[in-house]
């Protein structure tokens, strides 16, 4: 009745989350993340999985972020049947993000079939649609943090809050063997002490074993002290020209930060009072989530929500959903704050604000997110003269900011603090998630400090041993 890991995504790199626990009577899926790269590992890796979706008992979700759960409608679609175990706020998120993916895929799918028709090549499908998306929310079973959740008999699962956005979790996985007990932390990604809205991250207790991220495994963030200041100074200087700031954002946790942040700047009064719109349906209904969930706040966010002091700016900001509204934000020449998503500006309504702002000097680019190698924000962070939007070239004249200070990963040192702890009696840490020279330094740092730590490749399988 041998417990085993099979580490099948985001091993020796960051997307496409997905692992198998499983003995001789269960199998339980962590995460069943969508794997995001060039287009034809994204098919290949995507519509296969090496295990039979129908007879997984339970799918244990981590958080909403799609490298996480993007690939449950296609699990669906593939015959699963079982529960979707996570947290309230996950599921919440889930219901937006998920059918937001499935149209993303439409999308995709279009565009790509008409290069296929003038090459002569047989038209896709869709790796899923927005209807499968929503079919496969009826899956979905949210739970509150530290309760434990029966999944069969000797199975449970524990969600102890991961810090990362809003309801992440580390998941605490009990699995009884006979006499034994092996309890799997899965700490697939591990937010940062100290930031806005959530909490710091917590380390379930008692862990046997444990999936440790390492995206920033082999870097520091810069600290995160003079957010407010550099952002006030940096809305200042454009509202003295004159101009807009654009603030092209992911639409989960990093729009709400900056509403947050924005928020105080305002009622502190260290920028003067000017329009704030965030341009984008998926982060109104996102935002909307995070009114629904005051159990995911750190106690300032708390505090500032009961007292009602709109943390979030629902009476000062103005979110729109409607296009037309949208469209209306180009004819209006005050100074204002846009923020829209996509984040690395690759689709979406931020397009439209960049041509539209892009070649005037008054105005900012602000960027505050990752911008992957080949994207259109990679290439303004860049600050090159002429950038394309739409296959149409304009000049970059707008000033380009960047603020590194936003980050929802914890860094290597945070990483270690995290399991510090555990020495002496953990029996076993699975680096995951991360690039592989990123991976490869946490694994060198665990090593030297003596913690039982591998490093798996994909595919590979592992036994766990009971007490
Ligand atoms: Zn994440
Ligand atoms: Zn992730």
């Amino acid at each position: 009745m041998s417990t085993r890991i099979k580490f099948i995504g985001a091993v020796r790199t960051v997307t496409g989350s997905m692992h198998l626990i499983s003995n001789d009577n269960s199998k339980i899926l962590m995460d069943c993340g969508l794997f995001q790269g060039h287009r034809e590992d994204y098919f290949k890796i995507n519509s296969h999985f090496p295990f039979e979706p129908g007879d997984i008992d339970a799918l244990i979700l981590s958080h909403a972020h799609i490298d996480h759960s993007g690939n449950i409608p296609n699990l669906v679609k593939n015959g699963f049947k079982s529960r979707i175990l996570t947290t309230s706020a996950t599921r919440d998120l889930c219901s937006s993000m998920l059918p937001d993916s499935g149209h993303i895929q439409e999308e995709d799918i279009k565009y790509l079939n008409k290069i296929n028709k003038r090459k002569g090549l047989p038209a896709k499908k869709p790796l899923y649609t927005r209807i499968d998306a929503e079919e496969s929310l009826q899956y979905f079973d949210g739970h509150p943090y530290e309760q434990k959740v029966n999944i069969k008999d000797n199975i449970s699962v524990t969600f102890y809050d991961a810090g990362h956005v809003l309801g992440s979790a580390t998941p605490l996985l009990e699995i009884k063997d006979k006499n034994d007990t092996i309890r799997i932390a899965y700490a697939v990604d591990l937010g940062r002490q100290n930031i806005p809205i959530l909490n710091d991250p917590v380390t379930p207790p008692d862990i046997d074993y444990m999936f440790l991220e390492s995206t920033y495994g082999g870097r520091l963030h810069s600290p995160p002290l003079k957010t407010k200041e550099t952002l006030a100074g940096i809305i200042n200087s454009t509202v003295k020209r004159g101009g807009k700031i654009i603030i092209p954002s992911f639409a989960l946790e990093r729009t709400q930060e900056i509403v947050y942040y924005l928020n105080q700047l305002f009622n502190e009064k260290l920028v003067p009072e000017l329009p704030v719109f965030v341009d984008s349906p998926l982060a109104v209904n996102l935002t909307e989530v995070f009114f629904r969930h005051p159990e995911c706040y750190d106690e300032e966010m708390y505090n500032a929500f009961k007292s009602g002091d709109d943390p979030l700016g629902a009476t000062r900001i103005t979110y729109i959903k409607d296009v037309e509204k949208s469209k209306q934000l180009h004819k209006d020449s005050r100074p204002m704050i846009i923020i829209s998503a996509a984040g690395m500006c690759e689709a979406g309504r931020i397009l439209h604000h960049l041509k539209n702002n892009i070649e005037n000097p008054a105005n900012t680019i602000l960027i505050v997110g990752y911008m992957a190698k080949n994207t259109l924000g990679r290439r303004i962070a860049e600050r090159n003269q002429t950038v394309k939007i739409f296959g149409q070239p304009y000049n970059l004249k707008a000033d380009v900011k960047i603020m590194n200070s936003f980050s929802a990963h914890a860094d290597r040192n945070e990483i270690f603090e995290y399991v510090k702890p555990l020495k002496g009696s953990i029996k076993g840490i699975f680096i995951v998630h991360g690039e592989e020279e990123q991976s490869e330094k946490l694994y060198d740092l665990l090593k030297e400090n003596n913690f039982p730590v591998h490093f798996p490749s994909p595919g590979d399988e592992i036994v766990l041993n009971g007490d």
